[in-house]
C-alpha cells in the first residue's frame, strides 16, 4: 500500500490533448512505480471536450465542478475542435474550471533546453530563463460585456468586451510574483502595462504594482508597456526574471516566450488556486494542434513539464526536478520531436524521458 495516494483528475479533451496527457501520465506512473511505495497516483479520466459536446450539448457534465472539487489536482490536455465555436469550447470547459475554482495565478515558465535551437541568437551564449505570471481570473477575460442592436439590421450590431481590474485581483497576483522573485537567483519583477492607452484598468494595475513593490525593497522592479515588452522578449531576454501581466497580455507574451525557446510544444503551465481551497490545474500552453493531431508526432514535453509543475504543487519537489532533468537529458541527447527539427514520435520522446528518469532514479 503506497503511503501517499494522490487523486488526479485527467481531462485530455481534444486533438493532441489526448496524446500529451497520456504521455504525461506514463511519466508520472513510472515515477510512482519507482518511488518504493512512497506515493502513487490514482487517475480518474473524464471524457469532456468537443466530442462530449457533440453527444450532450455540453462541454463538461453539469455537475463537473462538484465532481472535480475533491481531487488533489487536475491534469488537462487542450480544448477546441472545428465542430464547436472556439469561445463555446473554451468557456464551457477550461475557463469554467479556472474561473470556477478561482485559479487566479497562471505560472508559465519560459525554459530554454539544451539541444533545442532557439530563434534567438542570444540563446547560444547567454543563460536565459524567465517565468510569466499571468493574472488568470479577471482582466480582459472576465467575460463581461454583451452584443446588442442586431435588431436594427445587418451592419448595426455593437459588441462590448469589458476588462475588469480590481484592486484585490491586482494585489494578489503581484504579491504572488514578488514572492516568486524572492525565491529566484535574479530577484526582479517586470510589470507589463498599457496604462498610456488604457487609462482606468491599467492605471489601477500600475498603482497597485508600485504599492506592493514597497513591501519588497529587496526585489528590483520595472514597469514596461506591453508593446515594448514584446520587443524586450526578443532583444533583451537576459534582463527578465519574473514577468507579471494581465490575462490577455500574459497569454500573448507566453506564446511568444515559448516560440523563442524553440516551440509552442515545450511550454508548461500551472493554473493555481494558491489558497488551496480548490484543486489547481496543470496543462501545456499549446492548443489542440488539429494539423498534426492523431498522428503520434506531437511534442509531449510541454505536458510532461506541466506534470512536473503538478508534482511540485503536490509537495514532490525533488521528483519535479528529476522530471525536468530527464527532459533536459532527452533533448541534449538529440531525441527531438518534429516541431524541434527532429524525427522522434510522441512515444519515442516519452520513452526517452522515462529512460532518463529511470537512470536518474538508479543513480540517486
Ligand atoms: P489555442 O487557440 O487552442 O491556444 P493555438 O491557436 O495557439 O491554439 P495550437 O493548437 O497551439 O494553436 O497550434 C499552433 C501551432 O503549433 C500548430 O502549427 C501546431 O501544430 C503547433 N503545435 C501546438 N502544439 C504542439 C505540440 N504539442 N507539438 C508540436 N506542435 C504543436
Amino acid at each position: 500500500m503506497a503511503r501517499q495516494t494522490f487523486q488526479i483528475a485527467a481531462i485530455p479533451a481534444d486533438g493532441v490533448g489526448k496524446e500529451v496527457v497520456s504521455a504525461g501520465r506514463r511519466v508520472l506512473d513510472r515515477l510512482a512505480e519507482q518511488s518504493g511505495d512512497r506515493f502513487a497516483f490514482e487517475w480518474t479520466e473524464f471524457p469532456w471536450g468537443c466530442d462530449y459536446y457533440e453527444r450532450t450539448g455540453r462541454m463538461m457534465a453539469e455537475d463537473g465542478l462538484e465532481t472535480l472539487e475533491p481531487f488533489d489536482a487536475i491534469y488537462f490536455g487542450a480544448v477546441g475542435w472545428e465542430n464547436v465555436p472556439d469561445h463555446v469550447s473554451l468557456w464551457g470547459l477550461r475557463l469554467a474550471i479556472t474561473q470556477g475554482f478561482d485559479q487566479w495565478a497562471n505560472v508559465r515558465p519560459v525554459t530554454f533546453l539544451p539541444g533545442v535551437t532557439s530563434p534567438l541568437r542570444k540563446a547560444d551564449d547567454t543563460e536565459l530563463d524567465w517565468v510569466v505570471i499571468r493574472e488568470n481570473s479577471e482582466g480582459e477575460y472576465a467575460g463581461l460585456g454583451g452584443r446588442n442592436l442586431s435588431s436594427r439590421g445587418p451592419g448595426n450590431e455593437v459588441a462590448l468586451q469589458t476588462a475588469l481590474f480590481t484592486d484585490k485581483g491586482c494585489e494578489r497576483i503581484m504579491r504572488f510574483a514578488f514572492d516568486m522573485a524572492r525565491k529566484r537567483t535574479v530577484k526582479k519583477v517586470s510589470s507589463v502595462t498599457k496604462s498610456n492607452a488604457q487609462q482606468y484598468g491599467m492605471v489601477l494595475w500600475d498603482e497597485v504594482f508600485d504599492r506592493v513593490a514597497r513591501d519588497y525593497p529587496d526585489v528590483e522592479t520595472e514597469s514596461v508597456l506591453v508593446d515594448a515588452m514584446s520587443a524586450k522578449f526578443v532583444l533583451h531576454p537576459e534582463q527578465l526574471s519574473v514577468v507579471v501581466a494581465s490575462n490577455l497580455n500574459a497569454d500573448i507574451l507566453s506564446d511568444l516566450g515559448s516560440a523563442l525557446a524553440g516551440s509552442l510544444g515545450l511550454a508548461s503551465s500551472a493554473n493555481l488556486n494558491p489558497e488551496r481551497r480548490f484543486p489547481s490545474m496543470f496543462e501545456p500552453v499549446h492548443g489542440t494542434a488539429p494539423d498534426i493531431a492523431g498522428q503520434g508526432i506531437c511534442n509531449p514535453i510541454g505536458a510532461i513539464a506541466s506534470a512536473a509543475l503538478m508534482l511540485d504543487h503536490l509537495g514532490l519537489a525533488d521528483e519535479a526536478r528529476m522530471v525536468d532533468a530527464a527532459i533536459e537529458i532527452t533533448t541534449a541527447g538529440g531525441v527531438l520531436p518534429r516541431d524541434l527539427g527532429g524525427t522522434a514520435t510522441t512515444d519515442e520522446v516519452t520513452d526517452a524521458i522515462i529512460a532518463a528518469l529511470s537512470r536518474a532514479l538508479l543513480d540517486a
